[in-house]
């Protein structure tokens, strides 16, 4: 096995995560509407639906929460109709009929085109492991969603486990320091994606610097230059300045196919 692993944006939150020869997809096939967030580039889009090079096989597809920008019916259905996959882990949500309406849609095609599925069903501050095959875990979470409006929807922590790598891929989570500590029972942590929404917020701040206490904090699900309508990405630069004393190194995630390296150990080169 290699002694790192890596983390590669698509677009959004869409990431590639590699190990050896695992590959996991997670947050990758999203709707191309009824969210302003930029969308995979079409190009890069066709090879990842075709199972071709740059993104490669898929082995893992997973999800953190069924809103458009992070899940699309349409892109999943048509991604697993024309690649085979080990697993997927599907969230399932009825906080609200609109996102209801969204899982049993999911559901009823997967149970016409059957699939190595995990259903994720748990209440908010609920944790459940799933051994994917050796050297593959993952520790779901439901932390519930950022925002007073969306709270009440599901959002699922992902704590993938990587043969002694450790990434922890937040998707638009909840910053509750007491849940996270309660989920990582102090679990070292090496790699930690959170969006700025998170970072902004003083409790996101405490959850990274005093709970996980991560070797690499990724920021994502940043809009490309063209899409920033809101100063996300200076907000996500100015954040990586804020915080660029701190124990752990930050990267900001903007440009498809950027790659994130996490090495397996501590002892990294000082530069
Ligand atoms: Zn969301």
């Amino acid at each position: 096995m290699q002694e790192h692993a890596t983390i590669t944006l698509l677009a959004n939150c869409g990431v590639l995560i590699r190990r050896g020869n695992v590959r996991i997809l997670v947050d990758g096939l999203y709707s191309d509407r009824n969210h302003p967030f930029s969308l995979v580039p079409p190009a890069l889009k066709n090879s990842l639906m075709a199972g071709e090079k740059p993104i490669g096989e898929i082995n893992y597809v997973m999800f953190t929460h069924g809103h458009p920008d992070h899940f699309g019916i349409r892109a999943t259905s048509q991604f697993l109709a024309a690649n085979k996959v080990r697993g997927l882990l599907m969230p399932t949500d009825n906080s609200e009929p609109w996102m209801a309406n969204r899982t049993r849609m999911m559901r009823e095609w997967l149970d016409e085109h059957p699939q190595p599925v995990h259903y994720l069903d748990l209440p908010q501050g609920a944790a459940q492991n799933l051994k994917l095959e050796p050297g593959v875990e993952v520790t779901v979470f439901n932390s519930g969603h950022q925002g007073a409006h969306l709270k009440h929807n599901s959002n699922y922590v992902l704590l993938l486990r990587l043969d002694g790598i450790n990434i922890l891929i937040t998707g638009d989570a909840y910053y509750s320091p007491t849940m996270f500590g309660r989920m990582l029972e102090g679990t070292p942590v090496d790699a930690m994606l959170i969006n700025p929404l998170f970072f902004q917020q003083p409790k996101g701040v405490q959850v990274v610097n005093e709970v996980v206490k991560p070797r690499i904090l990724v920021l994502y699900h940043l809009p490309f230059a063209d899409n920033d309508k809101f100063g996300t990405r200076r907000m996500a630069d100015r954040q990586a300045e804020r915080h660029s004393r701190e124990a752990y190194e930050i990267h900001v995630l903007r440009e498809s196919l950027q790659t994130v390296d996490v090495p397996k150990t501590l002892g990294r080169i000082l530069r």
